[in-house]
C-alpha cells in the first residue's frame, strides 16, 4: 500500500508525561503506517523549554502562523512544585497561554460523541461547541475592599486630558468594589474567529450576554458581534445555510438543554470558563474533548481538551500498567491532517482524517475502550484495553 503524500507541513508540539506517551504510539501506530507525514517538529516537553528559555514555545508558534496548521500534545505548566521537579530556571508561562497571544485565536471545544457513551442530557444528540472569548473583564479586573462610607467613581482620563466621570456608588459604610474592561480590538478578533469557524465546520453560531442589564458593556459585544456579521459574514452564512442567533445568557442556558446540539456555542470569558466545564462533563469525559485554537486570520492549532495525565504517568514510569485514554489526542492529528487536505486540496488525507475518526468511535463502540469509558458506558461486555492495545485496536480497524 502506497502512503498517503502531503505538500505542507503541519507544525508538531510534542509535550509532557502521558500524553507524551501516547503522542509517540498514535504516530507509530495510526500515522506513519498509512502517511508520508511531512510535520515541522517543536519539541515542547518542559525539559526543552527550560533548556531553550521557552524560546521553542515561541518559535511552534511562528511556525504555525507561517504554515496555518498545528497540532499540539498536552503540555506542563509549571507551578512551585514542577520547578523543584525539572530543576527549573524560572516558572515557564503556560505554553497555550504564550501560543494563544501569538495568534490571537479563540478556542473551540468540542465533545466526541459515541454510542453507549450517553449525554446526561437527555435531548443532546451533536455535539455543542464552546468557544470562549479568552481575555478581559473579571479576568483582569481590579478590586477594591472598602472599609468606610464614602464616594466611589468611575474615572477616565483621555490622552488630550478629557476627564469623564460615572458615579459608582455613595458608600454608607464597608463593601467591595471591581473595575474591569475590555478592548474592541480583542471582541473583534474573536467574533471573526467565531464566524470562520462557524462557517468552516457548516453549524450555527450562537452568542449571549446581559445586554439588557449592562446596556453599555455586555451592548459593546452584542454590537461588534452584529456589526461584523452584517459587514463581512451575512452572504456567507445565508450561501452555507448557516445561522448567528444572537440572545441573552439566561435563554441561551435555558434553549441549550432542551436543544439537541449542533451548534456553536459562543461566550464571554466569564461564561466560556463556566460554560465549557458544564458542557464537557455533562458530555462524559474530559478525554473526549478535543480542541481548537482558531486564529482570525485562519491558522489552526488542534489539541486534546485534557492535560497531561500526570498520574497515569507516574503509574507508568513505576512499570504499572496504564488504561489512558488516547481519543482527544487521536481527534487533534484526524483534525489538523483534515485541515492540511483541505487547505492543500488533498482528498486522499482529508478521507483518511475521516477514516481515522471513523475506526476510532467503531473501537469503542463494538465494545472496545479505556478504563475511564468502561466506568460510564451504557454498553455491555466492554474489553477494556490498556493504552497501547487501544490504539493497536484502532490500527487493525484502521489496516482493515
Ligand atoms: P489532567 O491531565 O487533565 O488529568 C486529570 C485527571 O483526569 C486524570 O488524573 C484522570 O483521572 C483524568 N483524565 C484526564 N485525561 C484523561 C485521559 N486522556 N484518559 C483517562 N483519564 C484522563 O489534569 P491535571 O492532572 O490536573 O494536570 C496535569 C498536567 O497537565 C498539569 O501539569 C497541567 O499544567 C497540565 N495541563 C495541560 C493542559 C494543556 O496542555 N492543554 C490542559 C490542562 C492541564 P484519574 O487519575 O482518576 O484516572
Ligand atoms: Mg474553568
Amino acid at each position: 500500500m502506497s502512503k498517503i503524500q502531503m505538500n505542507t507541513p503541519i507544525v508538531e508540539m510534542d509535550g509532557d508525561e502521558m500524553t507524551r506517551i501516547l503522542w509517540k504510539i498514535i504516530k507509530e501506530e495510526l500515522i506513519f503506517p498509512f502517511v508520508d507525514l511531512k510535520s515541522e517538529y517543536y519539541d515542547l516537553g518542559l525539559e526543552n523549554r527550560n533548556a531553550t528559555d521557552d524560546a521553542v514555545t515561541v518559535e511552534s508558534a511562528q511556525a504555525t502562523k507561517k504554515y496555518g496548521v498545528a497540532v499540539k500534545c498536552a503540555t506542563i505548566t509549571p507551578n512551585a512544585a514542577r520547578v523543584k521537579e525539572y530543576n527549573l530556571k524560572e516558572m515557564w508561562k503556560s505554553p497555550n497561554g504564550t501560543i494563544r497571544a501569538i495568534l490571537d485565536g479563540t478556542v473551540f471545544r468540542t465533545p466526541v460523541i459515541v454510542k453507549g457513551i450517553k449525554p446526561n442530557v437527555r435531548t443532546w444528540k451533536k455535539p455543542i461547541t464552546i468557544a470562549r472569548h479568552a481575555y478581559g473583564d473579571v479576568y483582569k479586573s481590579v478590586e477594591m475592599k472598602i472599609q468606610t462610607a464614602g464616594r466611589a467613581e468611575l474615572v477616565f482620563t483621555a490622552e488630550d486630558g478629557t476627564v469623564s466621570r460615572e458615579l459608582i456608588h455613595e458608600f454608607k459604610g464597608p463593601g467591595v468594589l471591581q473595575g474591569m474592561h475590555n478592548v474592541s480590538r480583542s471582541i473583534e478578533s474573536f467574533a471573526r474567529s467565531c464566524f470562520s469557524y462557524a462557517l468552516d465546520t457548516k453549524q450555527d453560531l450562537w452568542f449571549a450576554t446581559k445586554d439588557t442589564i449592562s446596556k453599555k458593556y455586555d451592548h459593546t459585544f452584542k454590537d461588534i458581534m452584529q456589526e461584523i456579521y452584517d459587514n463581512e459574514y451575512a452572504d456567507k452564512f445565508k450561501e452555507a445555510g448557516i445561522t448567528y442567533f444572537y440572545t441573552l445568557i439566561d435563554d441561551a442556558v435555558a434553549r441549550v438543554m432542551k436543544s439537541e446540539g449542533g451548534y456553536i456555542w459562543a461566550c464571554k470569558n466569564y461564561d466560556g470558563d463556566v460554560m465549557s466545564d458544564m458542557i464537557s462533563s455533562a458530555f462524559g469525559s474530559l478525554a473526549m474533548m478535543t480542541s481548537v485554537l482558531v486564529s482570525p486570520d485562519g491558522c489552526y492549532e488542534y489539541e486534546a481538551a485534557h492535560g497531561t495525565v500526570q498520574r497515569h504517568y507516574y503509574r507508568h514510569l513505576k512499570g504499572e500498567e496504564t488504561s489512558t485514554n488516547s481519543v482527544a489526542t487521536i481527534f487533534a492529528w484526524s483534525g489538523a491532517l483534515r485541515k492540511r487536505g483541505e487547505l492543500d486540496g488533498l482528498d486522499e488525507l482529508t478521507d483518511f482524517a475521516d477514516r481515522l475518526e471513523k475506526a476510532t468511535i467503531d473501537t469503542i463502540e463494538s465494545g472496545n475502550m479505556t478504563k475511564d469509558l468502561a466506568l460510564i458506558t451504557s454498553l455491555e461486555n466492554v474489553n477494556v484495553l490498556n493504552s497501547q492495545d487501544f490504539i493497536k485496536a484502532i490500527r487493525t480497524r484502521l489496516e482493515a
